[in-house]
Formats: structure tokens, sequence, C-alpha cells
């Protein structure tokens, strides 16, 4: 049986406030080996090194619980806490997210059933509860009345530059919720645009949190952007054009 050394694992994830179980440990190397298995016959991620996915995938995506808003909204415990994770691709932010904060109710969307067939397996196989994947464009759901608002979190990680990533991520968000966009350290370009379609579409940034991904000089951002005001109607446009013509322009 193969030996996988997860000491470095736990100890990044304590930076992050994060303790975890020999459980969750468990399903972390179930799911990398279920990532291994899967990217041999179709394209997941280009990160194959164990060390390398447990930082840049899993570390990074537990990333979120730096930011206070969420780790408060998670510890009042007494309501549930929805959060979709818009083109999630093989399961990032989401799976991790799924793992550590158990009572989270989470959806993960793409685009790419193939990528929604590798997910549902996970599922099954770790055996996670409340945690749907759905196959489908942001733009087609977000029209959704079981989805628009629906949201008190909405998170993305790698999918859109800002402009066009709000249209598809902030319909789905209640009043008074966030989208957490996961961004590089390169996101101060994307931000004059950002600001201009988060004007339209509701949404303004709150806060951004700048950090490296312990041990490393791996530079992230984590924006954090409240919903003030409701999306209007005519938001988000149809499947395509978001990218095609972002809301701020093109930057
Ligand atoms: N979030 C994952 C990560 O960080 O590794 C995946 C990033 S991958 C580069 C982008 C994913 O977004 C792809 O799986 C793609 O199918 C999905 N995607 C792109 N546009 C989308 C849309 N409009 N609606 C839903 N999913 C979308």
């Amino acid at each position: 049986m193969e030996y996988y050394n997860t000491k470095n694992f736990q100890e990044k994830c304590r930076n992050f406030g994060i303790c975890l179980s020999d459980e969750q440990i468990g399903k972390f190397i179930e799911y990398y080996k279920l990532l291994s298995e899967w990217n041999s016959f179709m394209n997941l991620t280009a990160i194959t090194d164990f060390d390398e996915v447990i930082l840049k995938h899993f570390v990074d995506s537990l990333a979120i619980y730096q930011a206070e808003i969420f780790q408060k909204t998670l510890n009042q415990k007494k309501i549930e806490i929805s959060l979709i994770d818009v083109g999630t691709g093989a399961g990032f932010p989401g799976i991790p997210l799924k793992i550590v904060f158990e009572d989270l109710q989470i959806i993960l969307l793409d685009s790419l059933n193939k990528r929604v067939n590798f997910l549902n397996t996970v599922i099954e196989r770790l055996e996670l509860k409340n945690i749907k994947a759905v196959h489908g464009r942001a733009e087609d759901f977000a029209r959704h009345e079981n989805h628009r608002e629906q949201y008190d979190f909405c998170v993305s990680r790698a999918v859109a530059n800002l402009s066009t990533l709000t249209e598809l991520c902030i319909p789905f968000v209640k009043k008074n919720g966030y989208f957490i966009s996961y961004k590089s350290e390169k996101v101060k370009e994307e931000l004059s645009a950002g600001e201009k379609a988060l004007d339209i579409l509701g949404g303004k940034i709150e806060d951004i949190l700048e950090y490296q991904l312990p041990d490393s000089d791996i530079s992230r951002s984590l924006l954090l952007i409240k919903k003030e005001k409701n999306t209007p109607k005519k938001y988000p446009r149809k499947a395509g054009t978001p990218a095609k013509e972002p809301l701020g322009g093109k930057i």
C-alpha cells in the first residue's frame, strides 16, 4: 500500500486555523487517488505531484477560511449555509471545502459534463453529504428561480477575468451574501473593469486579502465582494456574452 506523508498538509492548514482530523486526511488522500486515476484518461489538472496538489489545490482551496466573514458565518452554526462553486472543474475549491466544513450545503457547477461525472464519483466514494454536482452554464443556471439569489456564498477559482466572472457569479448570491473570488497576485489589473461590472450587478468589493501559500513564494488574493443590491433581471446575459462583451469592458 502506498504511503502518503501528510504532516506538511496538516501544518499548512494550521496556518489558516484549520485542524484536520484523520478522517478528513483520509478523504483528501482518496480524492488525490481519484484525481490521478481519472487524470490519466481525461484532462482534470496539470498538477499531479502529491505535494503540489496539496499546496496548489487543497491548501489553496481552504485559504478562504482566512476571510473573517466566511469564518464568522460558518461558526454561527445556527443556520444552514449555502455555497455554490462556479466553474468548479475537478472540484476546486468546492470539494476541499466540503471535506473540512461538513455542514455547508454545496452546489458544484461546471459546463463540462465529463468533469461533473468525475465529481459525482468523488462525492460517492468519499461519502460526502449535502453536496451536488450539476452540469450547466452559470449564465443559464443563474436565471432559474431555484438558484437565482439563493446562496450565502458564491466562490470561483480560475474561471474568467473579474468583469466576466462577476456577471457569472453575483446573480447567484442572496442580498447581503458574498461572492469570494480566488485570484492570483495579478488581480489589480482586473479591478477597474471588475468594479464597473459590480456596480451594475449590485456588488461591492469589501476587502482584498493578499497572502502567500504557506512555506512558498506563491502569492494569491481573495476578493471579498458583498452583494448590496438585487441584480437587475436582465443579467446574466445569454451564455457566452459575459466573456465576449464583459460589462466592465475588455482589459
Ligand atoms: N475552479 C477549478 C480550479 O480552480 O481548478 C477549475 C478551473 S478551470 C480553468 C475552469 C472551469 O470553468 C472549467 O472546468 C470550465 O468547464 C468551467 N466553466 C467555464 N465557463 C463556465 C460557465 N459559463 N459556466 C459554468 N462553468 C464554466
